[in-house]
């Protein structure tokens, strides 16, 4: 496990529907209605609520699909984690349509929505760079940036954790950040 940004943000691998903290992260699609990679796992895990808890969300407030780059949130279904913030991250074409901005609100406007649930403890998987293929050394940048920003001016969350799935992710994470990057 490494911490970095004086100890408030955590990176650590393993299984983001098992962590025992306040609100994880689901890289969903604009539809909200489930899909592959985390957000199955998310969705498979916590049990049918999370779906119903979706369904109103789309009736009510995002008929059209949740945009990219937005935030929403549901409680946690079955999972230790009490709630579940939604974010749809871009779909990578190429780096001149928006993407990096929109990884970049992703994370921010996921993390806003702590406060007024006062979530302490928050856990984001990387974000896109799955099936959406962004780059993982570019992403990695992006992400911290973003919480960097968020948490220079915000108590809450008190700490964010970087989960990856793999080792290697990680590693990709950790070096990308230390090539020329600053950070604190
Ligand atoms: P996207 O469509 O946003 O690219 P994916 O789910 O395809 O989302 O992938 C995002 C990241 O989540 C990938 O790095 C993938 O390895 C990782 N991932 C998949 N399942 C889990 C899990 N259970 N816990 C943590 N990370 C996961």
């Amino acid at each position: 496990m490494d911490k970095l940004l004086d100890g408030r943000l955590v990176v650590d691998t393993g299984d983001i529907t098992r962590l025992k903290v306040d609100a994880i992260v689901n890289a969903a699609n604009s539809s909200l209605m489930g899909g592959g990679g985390v957000d199955g796992a998310i969705h498979r895990a916590g049990g049918p609520a999370i779906l119903d808890e979706c369904k109103k969300i789309r009736e009510t407030e995002y008929p059209g699909g949740l945009p990219s780059g937005e935030a929403v949130l549901t409680t946690g279904g079955n999972l230790a984690a009490h709630f579940i913030i939604h974010t749809v991250g871009p779909i990578w074409r190429g780096g001149n349509s928006g993407e990096e901005k929109i990884l970049y609100n992703a994370y921010y406007n996921s993390l806003s929505l702590c406060r007024h649930n006062t979530i302490k403890t928050i856990a984001f998987p990387a974000i896109s760079t799955g099936v959406y293929g962004f780059p993982k050394e570019k992403a990695a940048v992006i992400s911290l940036n973003a919480v960097r920003d968020f948490l220079k001016k915000n108590p809450l969350p008190e700490t964010v954790t970087f989960i990856f799935y793999s080792s290697l992710d990680r590693d990709i994470f950790l070096k990308s950040i230390n090539n020329g990057k600053e950070y604190s």
